[in-house]
């Protein structure tokens, strides 16, 4: 009975009392104690809408923080971008390139998670990602013979990491987007542990990429809205997500970026044994855990993995994940149980298969 949707008037009803950070952060400030400031701001960065909330006893530092964003963006992880370190790995296929400490272990933690995935994460499919080019200007279903063609230049063993000397094979090309949100989120948690007058924040990287740092003034969980990944309206959502404390959820969706053609659904999610759009059966999958790399990278992977394997990686990670499917069922790891309000009638909660 539990997961029974809630009827969306209980749930708004709820809200108000509860203050729903991310769906209505103006509640948030009558919930403020009297020094603590609640400043909220709506930014674009990393390619997508940034909207911010902060606590804080001092000054109101949002577009400090998208600025730390935008310098993720431009200095480490643009493929388009000259000045950025991906940009120069890309150019030096075939040879060695000297990168920083940061991006090394990055790079590290990634390509421990490619593997723990089974390729299904791979940031070495950049050429695929481009040939499809999902959601840019020249989206295409390319021919079968093109796919073979791009494929022979990916695979994250072709990736080799010696402290800070990357060497890639020659015609491989990197991709961080499946991750590039959850790291901007990363150092943006780097810079709020130096500001001692922040006492909570919240950013939302595009819906699609969650931080919550701290606690709120009335100590409430943070409750983060989640898609309904076949939504008619744009703010009709499955449900909401708990989060206590400093946090990270990671959503990833067949519903971001698609053209349909001849009825058939073709997204931003490839999987890279195939090199079309993964078809693992679900629509949607939101990962929550204490970091927002991991968290990014194991919804792109979990999305590909489908429900069981998927189930399987997080756990090794330590993450609560949800995973819904084309027929609206909705599968909750245990620890999302405790997280979790469904919203939507139309879903159902169903246990995932041991
Ligand atoms: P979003 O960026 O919409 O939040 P994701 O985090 O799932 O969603 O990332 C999707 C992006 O990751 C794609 O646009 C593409 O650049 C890249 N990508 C797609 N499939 C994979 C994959 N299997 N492994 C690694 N990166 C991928
Ligand atoms: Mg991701």
């Amino acid at each position: 009975m539990r997961y029974q949707a809630l009827k969306k008037k209980t749930f708004l009803a709820a809200a108000t009392f509860t203050g729903i950070a991310v769906l209505f952060p103006v509640l948030c400030m009558a919930a403020s104690e009297n020094d603590v400031q609640t400043y909220t701001d709506t930014d674009f960065a990393m390619d997508t809408v940034v909207s911010e909330t902060l606590y804080t006893t001092g000054d109101d530092i949002n577009s400090k923080l998208t600025a730390v964003l935008t310098d993720v963006e431009t200095n480490l992880l643009s493929w388009t971008n000259e000045k950025s370190q991906i940009y120069k790995v890309n150019a030096d296929s075939g040879k060695d390139t000297e990168i920083s400490d940061e991006l090394s272990g990055y790079l590290k933690r990634l390509l421990k998670i490619a593997e723990d995935s089974d390729g299904a994460f791979d940031p070495t499919i950049g050429k695929l990602i481009r040939l499809w080019d999902i959601g840019g200007k020249n989206q295409k279903i390319p021919e079968e013979a093109e796919i073979k063609n791009v494929l022979k230049d990916s695979g994250y063993q072709k990736i080799f990491l010696d402290g800070n000397t990357v060497h890639m094979e020659e015609g491989c090309s990197l991709d961080l987007g499946a991750a590039g949100k959850g790291i901007g989120c990363d150092r943006i948690l780097k810079e709020l542990e130096t500001k001692k007058d922040v006492t909570a924040a919240l950013m939302n990287l595009g819906g699609s990429s969650v931080m919550t740092y701290g606690s709120k003034p009335d100590g409430s969980s943070w409750n983060v809205a989640v898609t309904d990944p076949r939504a008619e309206n744009e703010d009709d959502y499955l449900g909401v997500v708990a989060l206590n404390g400093t946090e990270f959820l990671s959503t990833s969706g067949d519903y971001e970026k698609y053209f349909i053609e001849n009825g058939v659904r073709y997204h931003h999610i490839m999987d890279p044994s195939t090199g079309c759009p993964a078809e693992s059966g679900v629509t949607g999958v939101t990962v929550v855990c204490d970091s927002g790399l991991e968290a990014d990278a194991l919804s792109t992977a979990c999305f590909v993995l489908g429900v069981e394997k998927g189930t399987q990686l997080l756990k090794a990670y330590g993450a609560d994940g949800l995973f819904v499917d084309e027929d609206h069922h909705v599968y909750l790891t245990e620890g999302m149980k405790e997280r979790f309000s469904l919203l939507a009638d139309s879903y159902s909660v169903e246990d995932i298969a041991e």
